[in-house]
C-alpha cells in the first residue's frame, strides 16, 4: 500500500478533511454533475468524486457505481492518486507493477483502468481525487486530461463554497450561544428606531417580553430627559460614527429607572446598529452615594473650624482645608509640597509623627507673617488608596483659648482679693454690730443689720461656690484625705445650717451608724452642709431633716431626706448639672445659683463615690452620697497597737 508522504502529513491532511464536513454528507447536485461531465468527456463509463478518510475512499458523487458508497483505502487506487501532486495513472491494472501482485484490486471485477486528479487544496493537502474508471484497458488524450483537471478544480471550489458555508454557519451558531447567555444586552436595531433583534437579557434589565420590545420604539423605552441625547447618538451612528460610550436611562414596564451604557457601530449598507449595553445603574448608584459621601466630607472639612493638614511620611504636605488656610495664612497652593515644619516651630514633625500620635500636644505654630501661635495637635495615621502611610494633623488655634483663660484667671483672683476679702470683714463687722458687743443698737436699726448680715453671708457663699466651681472644672481643687469620723463630719455640716434652719423653723435629726471614711473632711463636710440647706430650705415650716448613715461593703451611704415639697421626676436627673435649677419662675424657689449640687457630684466623685435623688412631687426628697468607709471597730487604736508597760 502506498503511504502517504508522511504520518504527520496525513494527520494535516485528515484534520483538514474535517473541517471542510463534507464526509457523508447526501449527494448533490454540483458535484454529481461534475461526475457526469467527467465520465462523458472522458467517454468512459465509471467516473467519482472521493473523498479519502483514515480508513476508507468515500464517494460524494458517482456515475457507474451501482449505489456503492465507499471502497476500503487498501483496494482505492485514490489512496495512490492522494499521494502525488498530480494526476495518477493506471492503464491496464493486470501489468501495472504497482497492483499486479495486489490480489485485493485484482479482485474488483471489471476495473482495468484508472485515471485520477488530486483535489487540492490551497495548502496543498490532497482531500481526495476527481476519477475516471473503465473495464478495458486505455488512454487519455491530452485534451481529456485537461478536462480532467479543470473538474477537479471546479470541484474544489465546490468544496471551499461549501466549507465557508459551513463554516459561517457554525460561526452564527456560537454567535448565537453567546446572543443567548449574554448577560450584557446585545441587539440590532434598525434606522427606523426600532430593535431588530434583542437578547433575552432585555427582558431582564427591562421587564418587557422580547415582543413587546421589537414592536415598540426605542426611543420610547428611553427616559423622556435622555432622549434628546440618544437622538444625537443615534444621528452620529447613522453618519457612520462609532459610539465608544454612551449612557442614558431606560424605563422598566415596573417604571423604575434602570442606566445603559452603550457600545454601537453602524452598519450602514443594511442601515442597522450593533449595540451592546450594560446594566450600570448599581454602579451609577455607587458612584452617586460615593459622590454624595465625599461631598459631605469635603464640606465637613472645608467648614471644620479646626485645620486639617494631610502628608506623606516625611511630612510633605499634600492637602490642607480653608481652615487651615486661614489659620496659617497661606493658600492650598502655597502649602502643598512643601515641609509640615514651616507651619509648626515645635515639634518638629518626625517627633509629632513618632511620639505624638493619637494624642494632643500643645505646639506652637507658624504663620505666614512670623507671628506665633499656641496650637494644639493632635496627629494620625491613614492608609490612602495607594497603599502608603500618610499622617494628617488636626491642628487648632488655641491663642484666643489661652487669653481667655489668662484673663478668667486674672479675673477669679480679682473676685477672690477685691470681693470676697472686703466681704468677710464687712460680715464680721455686721456680725458684732448685731451681737451688740459693740453696744445697743437703736431699735429700727437692728433689723436692718441683721439682713444686711444675712444678705453679705449669702454673698460670700455665692463667690465661695463659683470660686470652687471654677476650681472643680480646671481640676485645681486639692483634696487632702486623711481619716475623718463620719458622724463628727456631719455634725458640723448640721452646725453649719444650724442658723438657716431655726430662721425656717426646721429641725434636724442625726442618726444612723458611724464609720471611719478617707475623705477631705472640709469638702465632704460642705457636700453634707449644701444637702441640708436645700433640705431645710425646700421643707414646710415645722418639718424635720433627717440625716442617717449606713455602711455596707466598704461603702458609706449617707442620706439627707426631707418631707418637702420634692422634685418632679423628669427633673431629677439634671439637678446635678451646673446652672440647673427646678424652676426659678417658680414661687417656691429659694435663692441660689444651681451650682451646688454639681459641685458636691464633683467632690463625691473626686473621692470616687456616687450622688443621687430619689423624690416624689409632693412628699419630698432623699438625696444620697455614698463613699468608701469602714467601720469605726476597724479601726485600731493607737494603745491597742501600743500597749503601756
Ligand atoms: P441652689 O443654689 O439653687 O440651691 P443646688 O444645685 O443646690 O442649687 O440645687 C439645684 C436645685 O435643685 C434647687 O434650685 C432646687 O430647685 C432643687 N432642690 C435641691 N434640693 C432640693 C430639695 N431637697 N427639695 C426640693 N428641691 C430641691
Amino acid at each position: 500500500m502506498i503511504l502517504p508522504s508522511s504520518a504527520e502529513n496525513e494527520l494535516a491532511r485528515l484534520a483538514e478533511l474535517d473541517r471542510y464536513a463534507i464526509l457523508d454528507t447526501p449527494p448533490e447536485e454540483a458535484f454529481d454533475d461534475v461526475a457526469k461531465l467527467a465520465a462523458s468527456l472522458c467517454e468512459v463509463p465509471v467516473a467519482l468524486i472521493t473523498l479519502v478518510d483514515a480508513t476508507r475512499t468515500w464517494f460524494k458523487a458517482g456515475v457507474g457505481v451501482d449505489g456503492m458508497t465507499h471502497t476500503p483505502r487498501e483496494i482505492s487506487f485514490c489512496t495512490h492518486t492522494i499521494a502525488q501532486r498530480d494526476v495518477c495513472i493506471v492503464p491496464d491494472t493486470l501489468v501495472d507493477p504497482r497492483f499486479v501482485d495486489n490480489l485485493l484490486v485484482q479482485s474488483v471485477p471489471g476495473i482495468r483502468f484508472y485515471a485520477g486528479v488530486p483535489l487540492t487544496t490551497a495548502e496543498g493537502l490532497n482531500l481526495g481525487a476527481l476519477c475516471v474508471l473503465d473495464r478495458k484497458p486505455r488512454a487519455l488524450t491530452e485534451a481529456q486530461f485537461t478536462a480532467l483537471r479543470t473538474l477537479a478544480r471546479q470541484v474544489m471550489v465546490q468544496l471551499e463554497l461549501r466549507r465557508e458555508i459551513a463554516e459561517r454557519r457554525k460561526a452564527e451558531r456560537e454567535l448565537d450561544g453567546f446572543f443567548e447567555v449574554s448577560i450584557d444586552l446585545l441587539c440590532i436595531a434598525s434606522y427606523d428606531g426600532y430593535f431588530t433583534r434583542l437578547n433575552p437579557a432585555f427582558e431582564d434589565v427591562l421587564g418587557y417580553s422580547l415582543d413587546e420590545l421589537v414592536s415598540t420604539p426605542f426611543l420610547l423605552l428611553v427616559h423622556p430627559d435622555d432622549r434628546a441625547s440618544t437622538r444625537t447618538e443615534m444621528e452620529s451612528l447613522r453618519e457612520g460614527r462609532t459610539t465608544i460610550h454612551f449612557e442614558n436611562r431606560y424605563l422598566r414596564k415596573d417604571g423604575a429607572i434602570r442606566w445603559i451604557a452603550w457600545t454601537a457601530s453602524p452598519a450602514p449598507d443594511e442601515e442597522l446598529i450593533y449595540a451592546a449595553g450594560r446594566d450600570i445603574t448599581r454602579a451609577k448608584a455607587a458612584e452617586s452615594e460615593l459622590r454624595r459621601s465625599e461631598a459631605r466630607t469635603r464640606s465637613i472639612l472645608d467648614n471644620a473650624l479646626g485645620s486639617l493638614v494631610a502628608m506623606d511620611e516625611q511630612g510633605v504636605i499634600e492637602s490642607v482645608n480653608p481652615a487651615a488656610e486661614r489659620t496659617f495664612g497661606c493658600s492650598a497652593g502655597t502649602l502643598i509640597g512643601r515641609s509640615f515644619d514651616l507651619l509648626v516651630e515645635a515639634p518638629a514633625f518626625e517627633q509629632l509623627r513618632d511620639a505624638g500620635r493619637g494624642r494632643m500636644t500643645v505646639c506652637r505654630g507658624r504663620r505666614r507673617s512670623g507671628e506665633l501661635f499656641t496650637c494644639e495637635i493632635s496627629m494620625f495615621e491613614f492608609y490612602a488608596s495607594d497603599q502608603q502611610r500618610h499622617f494628617a494633623a488636626h491642628i487648632l488655634d488655641v491663642s484666643e483659648r489661652h487669653e481667655v483663660e489668662r484673663m478668667k484667671t486674672d479675673f477669679i483672683s480679682t473676685v477672690n482679693h477685691e470681693l470676697r476679702t472686703p466681704l468677710t470683714s464687712i460680715v464680721g463687722s455686721l456680725g458684732l454690730l448685731a451681737s451688740g458687743v459693740m453696744g445697743e443698737l437703736p431699735e429700727d436699726a437692728r433689723p436692718m443689720v441683721t439682713v444686711a448680715e444675712r444678705n453679705s453671708v449669702r454673698l460670700i457663699s455665692l463667690i465661695d461656690d463659683i470660686l470652687d466651681f471654677e476650681k472643680l472644672e480646671c481640676g485645681k481643687m486639692e483634696m487632702t484625705l486623711q481619716p475623718a469620723s463620719l458622724r463628727r463630719l456631719l455634725e458640723r455640716a448640721t452646725a453649719s445650717v444650724s442658723t438657716l434652719a431655726v430662721r425656717h423653723g426646721v429641725a434636724i435629726e442625726l442618726g444612723g451608724v458611724d464609720a471611719v471614711a478617707i475623705v477631705d473632711e472640709v469638702r465632704i463636710a460642705q457636700v453634707a452642709a449644701n444637702l441640708l440647706s436645700n433640705a431645710v430650705k425646700y421643707s414646710q415650716r415645722g418639718g424635720t431633716v433627717k440625716v442617717t448613715t449606713s455602711l455596707a461593703d466598704g461603702w458609706a451611704d449617707v442620706r439627707v431626706e426631707d418631707h418637702g415639697q420634692g422634685i418632679a421626676a423628669a427633673l431629677q436627673a439634671k439637678l446635678f448639672q451646673s446652672f440647673e435649677r427646678v424652676d426659678s419662675s417658680d414661687a417656691r424657689t429659694e435663692p441660689g445659683t444651681g451650682l451646688g449640687l454639681a459641685i458636691c457630684k464633683a467632690i463625691v466623685e473626686q473621692h470616687h463615690g456616687t450622688i443621687g435623688v430619689e423624690s416624689r412631687e409632693g412628699e419630698g426628697s432623699m438625696f444620697w452620697f455614698r463613699i468608701r468607709a469602714v467601720e469605726m471597730s476597724a479601726i485600731i487604736p493607737l494603745s491597742a497597737m501600743f500597749p503601756r508597760t
